[in-house]
């Protein structure tokens, strides 16, 4: 029996972090196993809020692809492929762009978020392909079939507008597509260093995978705590402190010794941060190590990323052979 499709990606806008590990990246290795699982490099989606910086995003491609390989993505299960070299999506973005309003986009709540804390890239008035990427993100998902999409809370809304853009084209032109349903991960939204609701590579508040153990002290030294707690001996609340935040998703057992401790006055935050230090690198050591091979063969990184491509756009060639019969646009077939 045919497996059933996953679809998923990054944006290549910087290295995965461990937001992304609990978010999504455990979760894609657990399924690889079970489902037809494609994963994507985002590239023209990076581009909408990077135009002018391209080196930034082809930078990164190669980095992303490391990232997934490195937590144990297995390249013969997982497709792991690039946007930018499936032009078919190019294609079906602009078919759907008819069947979408300029008021539906803008109501998108992540689009405002992101809208809003994007003021330096856009000033006023926001671009068109900003704006529009829910539809080409529609278009990524469908031109492969995908069935099922593991993301972070974020992208929620971002699913639901391509489930109606589906609607829509099935209603209109007959039933070509498959809606996909979202799967949300246990951990949907990782905090970040700084507290802010949602650790982001564009926000400046990460622990990246690739990070050295000298960068992860550092960091975590820095992360913030209860700031009602001066000494040691104050009764400390794990409730709004990062270091006791992060503890529960490396180590269940040491978080609530942590917990118990601080509540009591009877451990300090750098001894806190200290053995969250030990946990975070104890996880991340395997990682890094594979990565490092990787790094060595950028060429293995290559192949791997061109085999995946066109084994995605073949998928998606036969895709368009439907869409463009069922809005008849197939002349000369
Ligand atoms: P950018 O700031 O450039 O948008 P990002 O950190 O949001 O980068 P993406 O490449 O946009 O990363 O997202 C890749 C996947 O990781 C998505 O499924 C997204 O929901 C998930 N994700 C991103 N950040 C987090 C987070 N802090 N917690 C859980 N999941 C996350
Ligand atoms: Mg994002």
């Amino acid at each position: 029996m045919a497996k059933t499709r996953i679809v998923t990606g990054d944006r290549p806008t910087g290295k995965l972090h461990i937001g992304h590990y609990f978010g999504s990246l455990k979760n894609r290795v657990k399924l690889q196993d079970d489902y037809e699982e494609y994963i994507l490099v985002a590239d023209v989606q990076a581009l909408t809020d990077n135009f002018n910086n391209p080196e930034k995003v082809a930078k990164n491609v190669r980095e992303i692809v490391m990232d997934n390989l490195s937590v144990g993505l297995d390249p013969e299960k997982a497709t792991i492929y690039l946007q930018s070299m499936i032009p078919e999506t190019a294609e079906l973005t602009v078919f759907y762009s008819n069947l979408v309003t300029i008021a539906r986009l803008e109501r998108n709540p992540t689009v405002k978020t992101e809208i809003a804390q994007k003021r330096d890239i856009f000033g006023e008035s926001v671009t068109y392909g900003f704006l529009g990427y829910p539809v080409s993100q529609a278009a990524d998902i469908t031109v492969l079939g995908g069935e099922i999409v593991p993301t972070g809370e974020d992208q929620k809304p971002l699913i639901e507008q391509t489930r109606e853009i589906v609607r829509k084209f099935n209603s209109i032109y007959g039933e070509v597509l498959k809606e996909p349903q979202v799967l949300l991960s246990e951990n949907k939204r990782i905090k970040g260093l700084d507290g802010n609701e949602k650790m982001g590579k564009s926000l400046g508040n990460a622990i990246y995978l690739s990070d050295s153990e000298e960068e992860i002290r550092k960091k975590v030294m820095t992360a913030i705590t209860d700031p009602a707690r001066i000494k040691k001996d104050d009764l400390g609340n794990p409730d709004v402190c990062m270091v006791a935040y992060y503890h529960n998703l490396f180590n269940k057992e040491d978080y609530e010794q942590a917990c118990k401790e601080c509540r009591a006055g009877q451990r300090g935050c750098v001894e806190c941060k200290k053995k969250l230090i030990e946990n975070i690198n104890k996880e991340l050591a395997p990682i890094r190590e594979k990565r490092k091979y990787y790094e060595e063969h950028p060429e293995i990184v290559d192949k791997i990323l061109k085999d995946g491509t066109e084994k995605a756009r073949k998928l998606a060639k036969e895709t368009m052979k439907e869409v463009k019969k069922a809005m008849k646009i197939d002349y000369f077939e």
